[in-house]
Formats: C-alpha cells, sequence, structure tokens
C-alpha cells in the first residue's frame, strides 16, 4: 500500500464531524481523548481509494483478516483507561497503529505488541513515517509483555475468552486493564483495577465485537 501524507480541508471537515458525532451521539465525554481523535488523521491508515470511509464511524479491513477498530471503540477504550502524561501503557495488538497513535497524543509511554509480521512491519513503518515512536514488538501478546512490566494501563484490542492471569500480574497496584472477553461472537468490554498485590475490582460494561485474540493465554 502506498501511504499518502495529505490533509487537506475536506478530510478535516469529516475528522471534526466523526469527533462532534462520538461527543454528541456516543456520549465520549473525555476531551483529552476527543481532542486526540481530532489530531490523528484517520484517512492516513487508509489506501487512498478508501479515503472516503476513513471518518465514518465503522471498522475497516487492513488486510491479513484484520481491522482498524471502529472509531467509537477506540475512544471508548480509552477513556475507560484515563491515559494521564507519562503513563506507561501496553497495548496488546498494535493492528493499523491508530489506536496506538491516539494513546501517544495523549501522553504516555506506548508498549504496543502484535502477532501478526506484517502488520508489525507495516505499522512500525508507517507509524515512524509520521513521527509516531511507541515501543513495538512482534510477537504472541496474550501474555502481555513480562520483560517491560510493570505498567500503568494495560488495553486489550482484540477479544478475549478470559482475564490472562499473566496479564493482570504485569499491572502496577493502582494500574487498569481494559479487555473485551466473551465468545467469538460478541464480548463484554472489562475494566480491572488493580487494588493491591492480591486483589482486583472488575467492572463489567457494554457489548462489542472483536477479532479474536490468538495465543498461549487466549484462542
Ligand atoms: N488497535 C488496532 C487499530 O487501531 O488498528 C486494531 C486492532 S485489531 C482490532 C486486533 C489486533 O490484535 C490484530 O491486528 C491482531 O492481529 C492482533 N492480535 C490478536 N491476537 C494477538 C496476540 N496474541 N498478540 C498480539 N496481537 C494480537
Amino acid at each position: 500500500m502506498a501511504y499518502k501524507f495529505v490533509d487537506n480541508y475536506r478530510e478535516k471537515g469529516a475528522r471534526k464531524k466523526l469527533v462532534r458525532l462520538l461527543k454528541d451521539e456516543r456520549q465520549i465525554e473525555d476531551t483529552n481523548v476527543l481532542d486526540a481523535i481530532g489530531r490523528v488523521p484517520r484517512h492516513y491508515f487508509f489506501d487512498e481509494t478508501f479515503w472516503n470511509q476513513a471518518y465514518r464511524d465503522i471498522a475497516f479491513p487492513i488486510g491479513e483478516g484484520q481491522t482498524i477498530s471502529q472509531p467509537y471503540t477506540v475512544a471508548y477504550q480509552t477513556q475507560l483507561l484515563h491515559i494521564r502524561k507519562n503513563d506507561k501503557v501496553l497495548e496488546i495488538g498494535t493492528g493499523s497503529g491508530y489506536q496506538t497513535c491516539i494513546l501517544l497524543e495523549l501522553g504516555a509511554e506506548v508498549y504496543t505488541i502484535e502477532r501478526q509480521e506484517k502488520l508489525f512491519h507495516r505499522s512500525k513503518l508507517f507509524l515512524n513515517k509520521m513521527g509516531y515512536f511507541p515501543n513495538f514488538f512482534l510477537g504472541d501478546g496474550s501474555k502481555g509483555l513480562s520483560e517491560h512490566a510493570p505498567y500503568d494501563k494495560i488495553l486489550v484490542t482484540a477479544g478475549a475468552p478470559f482475564v490472562p492471569e499473566i496479564m493482570l500480574k504485569q499491572l502496577k497496584v493502582g494500574g487498569t486493564m481494559v479487555i473485551p472477553v466473551g465468545d467469538e461472537k460478541s464480548q463484554k468490554m472489562i475494566t480491572v483495577i488493580r487494588l493491591n498485590e492480591n486483589d482486583y475490582e472488575r467492572i463489567e460494561l457494554d457489548t462489542f465485537r472483536f477479532v479474536p485474540l490468538v495465543g498461549d493465554q487466549a484462542w
């Protein structure tokens, strides 16, 4: 895919409209998250032929049977994380790298892991070209990324069958994990907060549909 970095009046306008939709019709309230979505040119993640799809509130194929998440889903998960500047964040499932850019725009130090080699290489090259520099990893993120743990926040962007215990142990005390858990058809968004060394608070939220988390501690 040949990337084209042109952010015209038309795309800027469509992006503003998307932000308004997320705020007014999808109840996304966190202005930092809305501002970040307003700053990242989502059409850069699409072939130019599909730029007219980039600011619709839909997921879209990115190759390898995967998708760039729906803007609402990105906003919803990010809002739940309450990202603060310099938070150390582990993202499982780099995919296109769009969500990664949103986390970076919020000032997080991002560790992102992708299991599909083609997507890993493509997103690394592409984000670096755009001027985004997270820490990229290739591998099975269902086990987390223990060598850089602990994390303030962990974000899983693929649907898991359960909350992997090994990932929970990589959260700092006071840290938050957001993970969709369910079967192949639908998943509940789960927030887990680490209260102390041994205790966690688990909150179950709305229903979504994600591509599966595949790996040792997953499908
Ligand atoms: N956040 C991404 C974006 O903005 O484009 C969308 C991610 S897509 C919905 C889910 C991604 O998780 C896919 O790229 C998939 O290959 C990846 N994935 C699935 N299982 C994984 C695993 N065990 N470790 C790392 N990545 C995984």
